[in-house]
């Protein structure tokens, strides 16, 4: 950035329109100057404690803009670490917007995207993972990614990351010891310890880093309802989502009322989408609309393969359901209530050893069943606020991973460890990207940039 450091900045925090509250932020060392010019306090004092709440008018070339509550921070003890105050107008546009005029008039810049925040990261106050944080916690569409995002602004991916440095910091150590002492240092030993310790971090750097896992937390689970026209895909859509009467959006499709659907369950968001795709067809138009249902199929966490219960299932259907991934294939039968209670009659062993599900989208027969079953996908990954990186950090981890990986195989293969020092300190150097100990200004920059003004 190349703004100064030095320069006190400022910008409305809280975003612009009608409110009941609206914030304007100034950080910097002249923060309590710029105070004490703008904001007039009711009992004329103008010595300010530290985080005390005070009221008083906001002035602005000799006239009263607002009536207004003023906070001063006084450095290190706030967000960027520097002397900062806050100043909580009437929300609206004008009061805010010539608040800011104000405090720009009294000495202050304009803040840039995400500066402040910035500024606690430069001033060390949070390492990178936490910046990170912050802004995912912002822009977080469902309980999971803010649980996961708080996490790491409490500082969940830092002291993760710190670990492993500590752990790679250890073995050069030890890897130091054998070569500098061999006479009294066993090295079978060291090499044993090595292989442990690489093990123990190629573990933790794989579960952290797992994709299918950050996918399903910060975009969500996607699930599919597939087969055949007619079989009832669109009435089970409809169906799964009035049961849970939360859809946060659906969108119309051309031939139908929807053709897809998100609704949060167990705190995550789920998009559910009406598909073609079980099908074989000799119509050009048809088959472009299938490939991209095939795709779909393929980034699927949930596929659904929908079969008609009243109806035989062809041999294309059935040809169609084995060729969906098994870990991610479900069953449904629907139409049951054309068969009245002769579910049994259905021959089932033609199918994969997969969960089979009997629903009716007209009476609402097991659809409680089918969102269970989405349910416990949300549940499985989940897992209680296990620690998940971002992509930018599941990539440097990966990495790592790889690094890892070679040096062990080197390692078991009977290298000598010396050349390992050089793997582990390259090892070590990705995860000072990660935490921002050792990132590169070009990368801070574009972290920064996705920032809103005021953050
Ligand atoms: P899609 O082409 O697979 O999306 O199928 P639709 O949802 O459009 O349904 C096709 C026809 O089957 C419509 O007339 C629905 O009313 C009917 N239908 C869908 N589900 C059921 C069901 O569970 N029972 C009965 N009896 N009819 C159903």
């Amino acid at each position: 950035m190349s703004d100064s450091m030095s320069d006190t900045i400022a910008a409305i925090a809280t975003p612009i329109g009608t409110g009941a509250i609206g914030i304007v932020r100034v950080s910097g060392a002249d923060s309590l100057a710029i105070l004490r010019r703008v904001f007039r306090r009711e009992d004329r004092a103008d010595d300010y404690a530290s985080h005390m709440m005070y009221f008083g008018f906001v002035t602005h070339e000799g006239e009263r803009v607002d009536e207004a509550l003023a906070v001063f921070f006084r450095a290190p003890k706030s967000y960027t670490a520097e002397d900062s105050a806050e100043i909580y107008c009437h929300g609206g546009t004008v009061t805010v917007r010539r608040t800011l005029e104000a405090v720009l008039k009294a000495g202050a810049r304009a803040a840039e995207p995400g500066e402040f925040t910035r500024r606690a990261f430069e001033n060390g106050r949070i390492d990178l993972t936490r910046a990170e944080a912050t802004l995912s916690l912002i822009e977080a569409t469902s309980e999971a990614a803010a649980r996961v995002s708080l996490n790491a602004l409490s500082g969940g991916s830092a002291r993760f990351i710190s670990a492993a440095k500590e752990s790679l910091s250890h073995m050069l150590a030890a890897i130091d010891a054998a070569i500098d002492f061999p006479d009294e240092v066993d090295e079978t030993l060291t090499r044993a310890e090595l292989l442990l310790g690489i093990d123990a971090l190629l573990s933790s750097l794989e579960k952290a880093s797992d994709e299918t896992v950050r996918r399903r937390v910060t975009e969500g689970i996607t699930v599919v309802l597939a087969g055949a026209p007619n079989v009832g895909k669109s009435s089970l859509l409809n169906a799964i989502l009035n049961e849970e009467r939360a859809i946060v959006h659906d969108k119309a499709g051309t031939t139908r009322d929807i053709i897809e659907g998100s609704l949060q369950i167990a705190g995550m968001s789920v998009t559910i989408y009406d598909t073609a795709g079980l099908r074989n067809t000799a119509d050009a138009v048809e088959q472009i609309g299938i490939d991209r249902a095939l795709a779909r199929i393929e980034r699927a966490d949930i596929v659904f393969a929908v079969l008609d219960a009243s109806r035989g299932v062809s041999d294309d259907e059935q040809e169609r359901v084995q060729s969906v991934p098994r870990n991610k294939l479900r069953i449904i039968f629907n139409k049951t209530d054309l068969i009245n209670g002769r579910e049994n009659s259905i021959l089932t062993d033609k199918f994969p050893p997969v969960p089979i599900y009997y629903t009716s989208a007209v009476s609402g027969a097991g659809i409680g069943e089918v969102i269970a079953a989405i349910r416990g996908v949300a549940e499985q990954t989940d897992g209680g606020g296990a620690l998940v990186l971002n992509a930018r950090q599941a990539e440097l981890a990966r990495s790592a991973s790889a690094i890892l990986r070679e040096a062990k195989t080197n390692l078991e293969g009977g290298d000598p460890i010396d050349p390992l020092s050089t793997d582990l300190m390259a090892a070590l150097s990705i995860l000072c990207q990660i935490d921002g100990s050792d990132a590169k200004e070009t990368v801070i920059d574009d972290i920064f940039r996705l920032f809103c003004v005021g953050k």
